[in-house]
């Protein structure tokens, strides 16, 4: 194999819309988390979050629990209901520690706990639900990482009292969350967020697809309104977007008019004038119409392509050594040695990744919990979304392999 310099290419990171999304079929191989559940679709996971404390009662006073592992996203909604947050231990494999939960849950006060699924690989919740039923405590499943699922029989989302999806990160959506339970029906009241949001819920999602060079048909038959639409964006930008009030731009530029929640920016708010909006219509159209059998098969195939490219490449292991059947995987998590050195290199050629956990809550570190820390260090994830095309995936799996190589053949 010749070594090249990297060739910088834009693959997406997340799921964009084509139209082979909607071949492939309705059955998909495993079940989601909107089977047989009373469901509503939010603009966020951290939103369904909220909704889902705020239905268990949880209030001022009282403790959520939240895995140390974690993205800060899951923090805020517990605030915005009035508790305080508690971090509890995981294990290696991320799988929450139950001896740590019971120390918290003695301590009093706990009135709901958060159990993740992390990367799209079901837990077994069978011992925290009995536990959280022995001490009168909600359960919420947290899916943003599983929307398709089942293990041991169960399927994702049908254990706790409630639980939350993040569609926009399994469905080239540009906005959107659920809140589900198969055990409670849901009081849930929401509202439309208006024609802007509307529509920019659908224009992003289709200039998504057209960065990438997906549907280049509609692209060309809509490149005229595209252009009016940028002119009127730019002229309502420039009239300072009084409307907007707390802005929930990271850049502190321009405010524009919170037409959209920032949490579709890659920011890690909670804003709670999105916690009643319903997802928009194209986002909704989306998440039915497109083929769930696709986004199972193709993840899951996606993820294991990537294990074998990586198989015997130094300086690094899958964090899982197999993908279990009943998983469809949100990305491939892989515990690298030289993080950082192989993070630089790979930010350098431009391949999209993931360093989940490497931003905790303030004061979660390693007196907390070790793995979290350890976790949040070593672990970068690759993207294994239905969208990549195969000239894509080769291009990611040469990208990764000649980082790592590179990076163990120097001397630390
Ligand atoms: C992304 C994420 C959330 C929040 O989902 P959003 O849709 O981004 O609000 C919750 N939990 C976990 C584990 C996540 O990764």
């Amino acid at each position: 194999m010749t070594s090249t310099a990297p060739v910088r290419r834009a693959i997406p990171p997340v799921p964009v819309l084509s139209l082979a999304a909607f071949s492939g079929g309705r059955r998909a191989a495993l079940p989601s988390l909107l089977d047989g559940a009373d469901a509503r679709l939010v603009t966020s996971g951290r939103v369904a979050i909220g909704l889902a404390l705020r239905a268990l009662g949880v209030g001022d006073g009282d403790v959520v629990l939240v895995p140390a592992y974690h993205s800060p996203s899951m923090v805020p909604p517990a605030h915005w209901c009035g508790a305080e947050v508690a971090f509890y231990r995981v294990r290696p494999d991320t799988a929450p520690d139950l001896a740590d939960i019971e120390a918290h849950v003695a301590r009093g006060r706990v009135k709901a706990i958060l159990a993740t699924h992390f990367f799209g690989i079901p837990h077994d919740l069978t011992l925290l639900r009995a536990l959280c039923d022995r001490h009168g405590i909600g359960l919420v499943e947290d899916c943003a990482h599983c929307f398709f699922g089942a293990r041991d029989g169960v399927a994702v989302g049908s254990v706790g009292d409630y639980a939350i999806g993040s569609t926009m990160k399994f469905f080239p959506i540009y906005e959107g969350g659920c809140l589900v339970s198969r055990r409670h029906r849901l009081d849930v009241a929401l509202h439309g967020a208006g024609a802007g949001f509307e529509m920019k819920a659908a224009l992003n999602a289709l200039e998504a697809a057209f960065a990438y060079g997906r549907l280049p048909v509609l692209r060309m038959l809509l490149a005229l309104p595209l252009r009016a639409k940028s002119a009127l964006w730019g002229a309502l930008k420039s009239r300072g977007g009084k409307s907007g009030g707390k802005s929930g731009n990271k850049s502190g530029g321009t405010t524009a008019p919170a037409l959209a929640p920032s949490s579709s920016d890659s920011s890690f708010e909670f804003d709670p004038r999105w916690a009643d909006k319903r997802s928009s219509w194209f986002s909704r159209t989306v998440l039915r119409a497109v083929s769930p059998a696709r986004i199972v098969a193709r993840r899951r195939r996606n993820y294991l392509d990537l294990q074998r490219a990586l198989d015997g490449v130094p300086g690094c292991r899958p964090l899982y050594s197999t993908l279990p059947d009943g998983a469809c995987p949100w990305m491939f998590p892989l515990l690298v040695d030289r993080p950082q050195a192989v993070f630089d290199a790979l930010l350098r050629a431009g391949v999209p990744m993931t360093r989940f956990g490497a931003t905790l809550w303030a004061g979660v570190d390693a007196s907390v919990c070790a793995n979290s820390a350890d976790l949040g260090r070593r672990l970068i994830a690759f993207p294994c979304h239905q969208a990549l095309d195969d000239g894509e995936r080769a291009w990611l799996h040469a990208q990764v392999r000649q980082a790592l190589e590179t990076c163990a053949a120097v001397p630390a």
